[in-house]
């Protein structure tokens, strides 16, 4: 579903991205680990055309994103054309940004209905759905101030995948919340794999990793330093940077 070709970017002279290459498969959920500064929030957001990539190719589901070939050469889409791509792609962000003023359900109806062009009626329906799958049947009505972090991530999880994405991006989904939230984000994100979605999660949750990624990419300094499945990455990592980070992990 997501194929990347020697991936790099660049902020000013500073290298952030050194050629990453990634696959994913449909269905399977990937782990990137690494330490603070290892690109991996940047690369997330290169596969959703938040950032534009200075060099190779990412693929999701088959289209180059941000890019289209005519007559064997690339040319940039336009803004419209990259908002398109990225309706398909659902992203969380460490921080929950949820529209303040609305309610949870709101939040979770807005982008369906004005994007998607869904009825009011259908768009409720389905929010109220996946409201009760992570767990907020009851908080459909509070607004984000009246919500803990957790409950704030969970109605965010919620409104991305109410745009039926073919591929959720989660990118420290858990760093910003206080310790005993962190549980009952990763008890949805744990069901989310567990139905089939296809994610990649930016994440320094450990133990998570070991028990859900089907594979673990571990980054540093701008290169995957090693990948594979959780039980080799993490159980018996083959690089001395791998072991050094997962130590400090502990
Ligand atoms: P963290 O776990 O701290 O989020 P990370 O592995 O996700 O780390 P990135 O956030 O991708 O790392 O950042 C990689 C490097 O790129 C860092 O040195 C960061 O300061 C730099 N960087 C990221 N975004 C920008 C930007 N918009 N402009 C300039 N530098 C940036």
């Amino acid at each position: 579903l997501v194929h990347a070709v020697n991936v790099t970017k660049s902020f000013g002279h500073v290298e952030v991205l050194k050629g990453i290459d990634l696959d994913v498969h449909a269905g399977e959920v990937v782990c990137l680990l690494g330490p603070s500064g290892s690109g991996k929030t940047t690369f997330l957001r290169c596969i959703n055309s938040l950032e534009r990539i200075d060099g190779g190719r990412i693929w999701v589901d088959g289209d180059l994103v941000g890019l289209r070939e005519v007559d064997g050469r690339l040319h940039r889409l336009t803004d419209r054309q990259i908002a398109a791509q990225r309706r398909d792609i659902g992203m969380v962000f460490q921080r929950f940004n949820l529209f303040p003023h609305m309610t949870a359900l709101e939040n979770v109806i807005e982008a369906p209905i004005r994007v998607r062009g869904e009825s009011r009626a259908d768009a409720t329906r389905r929010a109220t759905e996946l409201l009760d799958r992570v767990g907020l049947a009851d908080r459909r009505q509070n607004y984000p101030a009246q919500l803990s972090g957790g409950q704030q991530q969970r109605v965010a999880i919620a409104r991305a995948l109410a745009m039926r994405p073919k591929l959720m991006l989660f990118d420290e989904p858990t760093s910003a919340l206080d310790p005993e939230l962190v549980g009952e984000v990763l008890a949805v994100m744990r069901e989310l794999a567990a139905d089939g979605t296809t994610m990649i999660v930016v994440t320094h949750e450990v133990a998570f990793a070991r028990e859900v990624a089907d594979q673990v990419v571990f980054m540093d300094g701008g290169v995957v330093v090693e990948a594979g499945p959780p039980a080799e990455v993490i159980g018996n990592p083959r690089h001395e940077r791998t072991r050094s980070f997962l130590a400090r992990m502990r």
